[in-house]
C-alpha cells in the first residue's frame, strides 16, 4: 500500500475514505523511509520497521507560528498545526490534555548540588493525573478520523486509565487490559470511567502479547488499540512535552533532559518534538543531552547501554515502579541511540532509592511524584554524582505521573508523626510543640 503523493495532509484510509489529520501527510518507515497512506497501521510492509508521521509544516515565519500558538488554547491543542490532527480539534470532545506546569526547582537544586537551573515538568497535572493523558489524545483523534468505535491498549496501569476517561468523554466504548497485580489506585482510575477493564494473569509483556494477538483476530476486530494499530499516532503526543518546555523556557532548549523510559516511546518523540522545533527555527540550535531513567528492577536499556551493546535484551520485571515496568522496550535501541547521539546517558535505581527520590521532591518542592517521578528524580541525583550531568546547566527532569496512584510504594514508610490524646499535655509530652 505505498503511497502516491499525499497533499494538503489528507491521505485515504482502508475504507478509501479521506482522512484528515491536519498536517499529518503520511506514514514513513524510521528503518527504510518508505511512506503509507495514513491508516492504523504501525509496521513498514517492506521491512516491518515501526512507522511514524510525516508531515507537511506549516510555512511562516518562527515568529508568526509562536504568535499562533500562543493565541491557542491552554492545553496541547495550542500545537495543533504540529500534530497529526485536524484544525478544528478544539472544539472535539476530548480530554484535552497538557500544559502543564514546569516547576523552577530551587530547593531540589540545592540539595542536589545543581548551581544551574533545575526544573520539574510536572504532568501529574494532566486529566487522569500522567502524562499518558497527551498521547491517547491524539490516538482519541486518529481512532475518530478512520471509523474506529472502540478503544482499546495493553497498559502499565496510566495508560488505561486514560484511555477509559477519554474514551468515556470522547463517546467511544473502551475495553482495556493490564497486569493483574497493578496498584489499587491504577485499578480504580482505569475502572471509574464506565468502560470494560480485564486483568490478565501475567506481566506487561504478557498483556501486550495478549493484545497484539487480539488485534489480528475477529474478536478484536474494528477496534483502534491506541499503543498498537495506532501507535504511530499515539506516540505524536509525546512531542508535546518537547513544544511546553521550550515555549515555558521561553522557546528556549534546555541542555539536559531526564525522562524515564518504559517502552522508550516518550523519550524517542521529545527529542523528534526538539528537532522539529530546531528545523521551523522557534528555538535556537545547540546541543543538549537526553539522559533516559529507568527502575533497576526493569533496567534492559540501561543495561545495554552500560555494556555498549546496541540491541535490548530483554528482562522480567520485578519493581515498584510498575508504570515503567516493560521487559522488552519496543523503541529501546531508538533510546540508545539518541542516549548516544546527545552526549546523554541511561542510568537506574532501586527501589529504595525510587522512595527516596519521592520523598526529596515531595519535601522540597510539594510535588508528590507517583514512582515514575522517584526513577527520574533519583537518577538525576546519581547521574549527579558520577559526573554525567553538568550541574552547572539548565536542565529538566520529568514527573510523569501522581503520587496518589501509587500509595503503596510510599505508605509503609510514610505516616503520622505522633498519634496522641487531644489534649495539650500529649502535644507537648510528642516533643513537637512551637517552645
Ligand atoms: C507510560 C509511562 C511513561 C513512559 O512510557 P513510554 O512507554 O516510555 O513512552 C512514563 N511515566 C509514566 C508514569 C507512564 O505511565
Amino acid at each position: 500500500m505505498a503511497v502516491q503523493t499525499v497533499q494538503n495532509g489528507t491521505g485515504a484510509n482502508a475504507a478509501g475514505t479521506t482522512v484528515d489529520l491536519g498536517p499529518a501527510a503520511a506514514l514513513s518507515c524510521r528503518e527504510c523511509g518508505e511512506r503509507f497512506d495514513l491508516g492504523p497501521i504501525f509496521a513498514c510492509a517492506s521491512c516491518f520497521g515501526p512507522l511514524e508521521v510525516a508531515y507537511d509544516l506549516p510555512s511562516g515565519t518562527p515568529d508568526e507560528l509562536k504568535k499562533r500558538i500562543a493565541a491557542g488554547p491552554d492545553n496541547i491543542w495550542r500545537y495543533a498545526p504540529l500534530l497529526p490532527v485536524p484544525a478544528d480539534v478544539a472544539s472535539k470532545p476530548n480530554i484535552n490534555p497538557g500544559f502543564t506546569k514546569l516547576v523552577k526547582a530551587d530547593n531540589l537544586a540545592r540539595e542536589l548540588g545543581i548551581t544551574g537551573s533545575l526544573h520539574v515538568k510536572d504532568d501529574s497535572g494532566n486529566p487522569t493525573h500522567s502524562f499518558k493523558d497527551r498521547v491517547v489524545a491524539i490516538a482519541v483523534e486518529a481512532a475518530r478520523a478512520f471509523g474506529f468505535t472502540t478503544l482499546s491498549c495493553s497498559s502499565t496501569g496510566n495508560l488505561a486509565g486514560a484511555v477509559g476517561a477519554a474514551a468515556a468523554r470522547a463517546g467511544f466504548r473502551s475495553c482495556v487490559f493490564i497486569p493483574h497485580d497493578l496498584e489499587q489506585g491504577k485499578v480504580v482510575m482505569a475502572a471509574v470511567y464506565g468502560g470494560d477493564l480485564v486483568g490478565i494473569e501475567g506481566n506487561y509483556d504478557d498483556v501486550n502479547r495478549f493484545c497484539s494477538e487480539l488485534i489480528g483476530d475477529p474478536l478484536g476486530e474494528g477496534w483502534g488499540f491506541v499503543n498498537v494499530n495506532l501507535r504511530p499516532y499515539y506516540g505524536e503526543g509525546s512531542k508535546t512535552l518537547a513544544y511546553e518546555i521550550c515555549e515555558q523556557l521561553g522557546w528556549r532548549l534546555p541542555d539536559q533532559l531526564v525522562i524515564p523510559i518504559a517502552s522508550g516511546s516518550q523519550l524517542t518523540k521529545i527529542d523528534k518534538g526538539l528537532q522539529e522545533l530546531i528545523k521551523l527555527g522557534l528555538v535556537e540550535d545547540k546541543p543538549y543531552k537526553i539522559f533516559g531513567a529507568q527502575a533497576k528492577g526493569c533496567s534492559p536499556v540501561s543495561t545495554a547501554f552500560k555494556a555498549g551493546h546496541d540491541v535490548v535484551r530483554p528482562q522480567k520485571p520485578d519493581t515498584i515502579a510498575k508504570s515503567l515496568a516493560i521487559g522488552n522496550p519496543a523503541d529501546g535501541p531508538y533510546v540508545l541511540d539518541i542516549a548516544r547521539r546527545t552526549g546523554g546517558a541511561v542510568e537506574d535505581v532501586d527501589d529504595e532509592q525510587i522512595v527516596d527520590a519521592i520523598k526529596l521532591l515531595a519535601r522540597t518542592e510539594g510535588i508528590f511524584a507517583e514512582t515514575a517521578g522517584g526513577v527520574t528524580v533519583g537518577v538525576t541525583k546519581k547521574l549527579i554524582e558520577s559526573g554525567l550531568l553538568d550541574p552547572t546547566l539548565t536542565t529538566v527532569v520529568l514527573n510523569t505521573g501522581d503520587g496518589l496512584k501509587t500509595l503503596d510504594a510510599v505508605a509503609p514508610t510514610t505516616g503520622p508523626t505522633a498519634t496522641i490524646r487531644p489534649s495539650l499535655d500529649a502535644f507537648r509530652d510528642a516533643g513537637l510543640a512551637a517552645s
